[in-house]
């Protein structure tokens, strides 16, 4: 049997001279520029406005998409390696480049010449911030329950609903919104569903308020109302209808950025508490000269170096253009649980200091709880992996 596992020839991860510079790139600035903000940044839950511009100067915005779109023209994997680098010191911080690329990439997969030239460009070269809303009060996993409409007239669309949870939503400039342009239909309800380029300041559109969270503070994200919100025709991301199938695409990759989210928090929760448990003293002697811490942070470690193998791995299948999609899907699951399971272990190392709000032990795990949720619940990554076992266990049953 070989369900959901290629040939070990496809077990590669092509870390080059590049990867270590931008790793070196982002690891300096996150800990000179963010580390000494960051617990400020969750308790003010306010991310400042120049480091949102730092992160820009420094391409991080751009990373993926060509030079002559703006970008830096580097690889998917040199985007997970920011993304777990930011993570390591503010998860928040980290979801400004995750949220924009859910906005860019589309526009750069399925954008006319046009859309890159007058969208992308600005997006990529980190001048405008993007964000992506699909999620509304009564439609999260279930994409395609969504309710906002768009309906034609003339050379124009107009929108109409109510969008949550749109994160970078209070600084973003450009919207990518799906809204349905006809009726579910019962075989394939996926359809109907179409992606919009929506300019801030569009006259009918209202950015509204954060909502509340416990996690990712300082990161915001946002209620939007289109009321008859008109925009152009040429606007329309992709096929009319389609829309569905561009989220669908985006969401792959972004998985592999919450699984470096993953990773990087998993990262910051085991040096937190091998610091912290290697001068703590008990009983005589520093907290990690006992077994039971060593035997602790030995598992989660090989957790989180798992999972970072698994993040590297999905970023490399598709930086060689092969099918990445099951791959992201697992490294979203297992780079978020064990990020989870390594920030509990600092919490139980840390003892009061674990839940005291003076350390960043208690942060991680909220922090982590939220990348378990977005791009896809890791209920749904299970259910996306078990359907695609399902499939191959029935090709199989027929070949035999
Ligand atoms: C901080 C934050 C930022 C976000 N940013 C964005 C953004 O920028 N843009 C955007 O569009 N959305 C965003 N989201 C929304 C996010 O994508 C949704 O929250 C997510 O898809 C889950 O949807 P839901 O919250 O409606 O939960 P629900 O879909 O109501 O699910 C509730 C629970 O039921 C489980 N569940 C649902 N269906 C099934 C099933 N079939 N089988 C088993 N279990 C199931 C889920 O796993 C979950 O545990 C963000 C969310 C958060 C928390």
């Amino acid at each position: 049997m070989r369900i959901l596992s290629p040939n070990a020839s496809e077990y590669s991860i092509l870390l080059k001279d590049e990867h270590r510079e931008i790793q070196k790139v982002a690891r300096e600035f996150a800990e000179n520029e963010i580390a000494p903000i960051a617990d400020k940044i969750d308790k003010e839950d306010k991310i400042p406005s120049d480091i949102i511009k730092k992160i820009a100067d420094l391409g991080f915005l751009g990373v993926p998409y060509p030079p002559e779109l703006g970008g830096v023209g580097a690889d998917y994997l040199s985007m997970a390696i920011v993304v777990e680098e930011l993570a390591r010191i503010s998860c928040a911080v980290s979801v400004i480049p995750v949220a924009h690329t859910l906005a860019a990439m589309p526009i750069y997969v399925h954008g006319t010449e046009e859309q890159r030239k007058k969208y992308l460009i600005p997006l990529a070269k980190g001048e405008k911030v993007g964000a992506h809303a699909m999620t509304e009060p009564a439609a999260g996993s279930d994409v395609a329950g969504i309710k906002s409409t768009a309906r034609k007239e003339g050379d124009k669309w107009v929108l109409n609903g109510t969008k949550v949870f749109c994160t970078n939503g209070d600084i973003a400039e450009t919207f990518l919104i799906f809204a349905r342009t006809s009726p579910p239909s019962k075989e394939k309800r996926q359809l109907g569903i179409s992606a919009f380029i929506v300019e801030r300041g569009t006259k009918g559109f209202t950015v509204g308020k954060p909502i509340g969270k416990t996690g990712i503070r300082g990161s915001k994200s946002v209620e939007l109302l289109m009321e008859d919100t008109e925009i152009p025709q040429e606007n329309l991301l992709g096929e009319e209808g389609k829309g569905f199938y561009v989220a669908m695409d985006c969401y792959d990759h972004g998985r592999i950025e919450v699984a470096a989210q993953g990773v990087g928090v998993g990262q910051a929760a085991i040096e937190s508490a091998a610091k912290y448990t290697a001068q703590r003293i008990a009983f005589g002697q520093p907290l990690l000269e006992f077994q039971g811490p060593q035997f602790m942070l030995g598992e989660v470690s090989a957790e989180v170096n798992g999972a970072r193998f698994l993040t590297y791995w999905a970023a490399t299948l598709k930086d060689q253009g092969k099918d990445f999609s099951a791959a992201a899907s697992m490294a979203k699951m297992f780079a978020t649980e064990a990020g989870e399971r390594a920030a509990l272990v600092a919490i139980k190392l840390g003892g009061s200091a674990g839940v005291a709000t003076e350390y960043p032990m208690e942060r991680f795990l909220r922090d982590i709880q939220v990348t378990k949720i977005y791009e896809g619940t890791n209920d749904i990554q299970r259910l996306t992996l078990g359907r695609m076992i399902y499939k191959e266990a029935k090709s199989m049953l027929e070949e035999s």
